[in-house]
């Protein structure tokens, strides 16, 4: 069953071995670098028809190289992912998705904190030429737009952060509360047209600020936002390193009890993680997945969860 995962870190190993840090070195090929969790092989093999690739800023990177690193990852994206392997085409417009024929693998850019473009808009309209197609404001730091989930101080989006949230609206892009304060969320929820958790789990399940409580996930039903649920062990299991697939599907049967059926996919967070759920320890495992829900929902729940909940709930300009 073909698979869209709305989250990956890829972008961020890449760059990791350009540069010669924290261990990772060149070559480090996307065709088939075994470093990467979601190299071309290991897509082809899950079934995954579209990944998602995150630029993300290191919060440690100076405020004046910030730039500099976005527009790196977005190179090793045109460059390393796109420019070498045919196979692999950018979605530069939703529309693009149609076009995927089997065999060819679709590329989104998306941006994980607007550490990137600081407050200049020009970058950021910027972003959106160079095809990004969807934008959490911060990841767990503060920046100029918003509070993180790791800002103790917990506040909502600025005048800017809600500024860019119109903007998303304006171009077709996704905005995304994965890594959203509480009070951020709220904020989102009454701006955006298109809003999505690309890598969240359901907090009643797992207490950890990276997940989504109930009355959000309510929210983000009634606002037509997708919920994309995520591999990472500790927003599975309460302070944990380890999961099952079982343990991660309480996830689902909890959002699909709060009426999210039609609205949960997969945001992995591959490359970003260090630890894993057993039997689901990279892209090419995805079937596995796919093989045990199917013993508990239908196919068309299950492919809905695969891809068909994310391509109903496109933005439409
Ligand atoms: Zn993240």
């Amino acid at each position: 069953m073909k698979i869209i995962d709305t989250h990956c870190d890829g972008l961020m190993k890449l760059q990791f071995a350009k540069r010669g840090q924290y261990g990772y070195k060149l070559p480090m090929h996307f065709r088939n670098a075994e470093a990467l969790d979601t190299n071309l092989e290991r897509l082809k093999q899950g079934n995954v028809m579209t990944q998602f690739f995150a630029i993300f800023i290191d919060p440690d990177v100076p405020s004046d190289e910030k730039w500099q690193h976005a527009l790196e990852q977005i190179d090793l994206f045109y460059t390393e992912v796109i420019g070498k392997n045919p196979e692999m085409k950018h979605i530069r417009s939703w529309q693009d998705l149609n076009g995927l024929t089997d065999g060819e693998i679709g590329a989104v850019l998306t941006l994980e904190g607007a550490d990137a473009f600081g407050n200049d808009l020009m970058k950021l309209r910027q972003l959106y030429r160079l095809g990004v197609l969807s934008i959490g404001l911060t990841w767990n730091n503060a920046n100029l737009c918003a509070d993180g989930a790791g800002e103790p101080r917990g506040g909502g989006l600025t005048l800017l952060g809600k500024e860019v949230v119109k903007l998303n609206n304006q171009h077709g892009v996704f905005t995304d509360v994965s890594h959203s304060t509480v009070n951020g969320f709220w904020d989102i929820i009454e701006l955006s047209d298109y809003p999505i958790a690309s890598h969240s789990n359901a907090r009643a399940i797992c207490e950890h600020p990276r997940n989504l409580y109930d009355d959000q996930i309510k929210a983000m039903l009634a606002k037509n936002g997708l919920i994309h649920v995520v591999f990472n062990p500790p927003f599975i299991n309460e302070d944990s390193e380890t999961a099952s697939i079982s343990d991660f599907m309480k996830h689902i049967e909890h959002i699909c009890s709060l009426g999210g059926v039609k609205q949960i996919g997969f945001g992995s967070d591959f490359d970003g993680i260090s630890s894993f759920i057993s039997n689901l320890e990279n892209a090419s495992d995805y079937q596995n997945l796919i093989n045990e829900l199917l013993k508990f929902y239908s196919e068309d729940e299950v492919r809905g969860f695969a891809r068909q909940n994310f391509l109903d709930h496109l933005p439409v300009l």
